[in-house]
């Protein structure tokens, strides 16, 4: 569709997204990378990124359930694939059948997945994740010895191949956090055991967006960069995306469905938490927070309208919000922009996470499915040569 015909949009930017990728390759030149593009790419929207992802050089794609990597799987990606949210009952033999590398924390997750390759009638690439702090998912390293060794026994019958070994950081987003460090110690103990146990994995890794940015020690065999990939600065007290090479890939925009004066004293939504100061013109932006427009909005988000920054009056809606814009003139159907990569003046997710009181990558993904994505920047399709850089080849042209 049009965009000039649109209510609202998310447009997203594949050739920003490639060069993020290529500019996170380079800053972790000896490491493997996994584009991490769960959660629908954060938002962003999980098929045409990882294809992005790949087209710039992305050898693994990362997803959080293996019902993410299964729909990666079959949009056709055949990179390497790795998932690591599981409950038990969950697909494990459907992840085996299909080359997913899957993650194991527990000893109920190996048995689930050691039965799954009994009955796909091959070996589970299985990857074990360890507990080095971050005291969310990942086997306690108290639990690591027994779960090491069931894991080598299990190799040992060809029933797993157990291909890498990994954690998660805790505070890699505050540099100098004295859990980074304690945490790469008790990694680095974990893959010593592992190895002791007879181990073989391909990849080690540990490091997340702000991990491959700040902390060239933690990058081991495979960094899993998320949020950068997609323009946003993992540590916004340190620098913003331009600070790191990188640039925002999503602009969210609508178009404003009314222009009206009113008097001075008129209540503005639910509410009425505001109350126009004089006789004014407001404006309807036709985006709530059924789209993702947080509730937290209400009278502090940031929206460039007629050239200028307003600020969220009243309540954010279910469907709609309104700005008030004083003296300055608008149409129906002229853009509202909420957020960008803020080089054409717009604000940016970061400015809207202030407001919000929240981080840029939940404003992000929680862009509602109700607004369509638009891409720009597709690349032409498969490239017969994928050297040195098949994401900014010349469209082919068609017959
Ligand atoms: C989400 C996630 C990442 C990516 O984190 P960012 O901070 O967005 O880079 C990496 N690894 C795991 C396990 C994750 O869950």
């Amino acid at each position: 569709m049009d965009e000039k015909r649109m209510r609202a949009w998310a447009q997203v930017d594949l050739t920003a997204l490639r060069a993020n990728v290529r500019t996170l390759r380079a800053k972790a030149p000896t490491a493997a990378f996994m584009a991490v593009v769960k959660a629908d790419a954060y938002g962003h929207g999980m098929i045409p990124c990882a294809k992005a992802a790949v087209e710039a050089g992305a050898t693994w794609l990362g997803a959080a359930t293996p019902e993410e990597a299964l729909t990666l799987r079959a949009a056709g990606l055949k990179a390497r694939t790795l998932c690591w949210l599981w409950t038990p009952g969950g697909p494990w033999q459907e992840c085996v059948e299909a080359d997913i590398d899957v993650t194991v924390s527990a000893m109920w997750a190996l048995r689930e997945a050691t039965t799954a390759a009994q009955a796909a009638g091959r070996p589970a690439r299985v990857q074990l994740k360890l507990d080095a702090g971050l005291g969310r998912n990942g086997a306690q390293p108290a639990q690591w010895p027994e779960l090491v060794a069931r894991a080598r026994a299990a190799e040992r019958d060809g029933l797993i191949r157990v291909t890498g070994v990994w954690a998660h950081f805790s505070c890699a987003d505050e540099p100098g956090h004295p859990s980074i460090a304690r945490e790469l110690t008790v990694f680095t103990e974990a893959l010593a055991q592992a190895e002791a146990a007879g181990l073989t994995p391909e990849v080690r890794h540990l490091a997340n967006s702000p991990g491959t940015l700040t902390l060239p020690e933690a990058h081991f065999d495979l960094v899993r960069p998320g949020v950068a990939m997609y323009g946003i600065s993992p540590v916004p007290e340190i620098g913003g995306p331009a600070d790191f090479g990188l640039r925002p890939v999503m602009t969210v925009a609508g178009r404003l469905a009314s222009v009206k004066r009113v008097p001075g004293g008129h209540g503005v939504s639910y509410g009425h938490k505001y109350v126009t100061p004089g006789e004014t013109t407001l404006a309807l932006v036709p985006l709530g927070y059924a789209d993702g427009v947080p509730r937290h909005a209400s009278g502090t988000g940031p929206v460039l309208v007629a050239g200028k920054w307003r600020t969220v009056a009243g309540r954010v809606a279910m469907d709609q919000f309104v700005v008030d814009l004083g003296a300055d003139a608008a149409e129906p159907g002229d853009e509202a922009v909420l957020f960008g990569p803020g080089d054409q003046g717009e604000p940016t997710a970061e400015d809207w996470a202030r407001a919000c009181g929240t981080i840029a990558y939940e404003i992000v993904t929680r862009v509602g499915a109700r607004v369509p994505r638009v891409y720009v920047g597709e690349s032409p399709g498969p490239d017969p040569d994928p050297d040195p850089d098949p994401g900014d080849a010349a469209p082919c042209p068609t017959a």
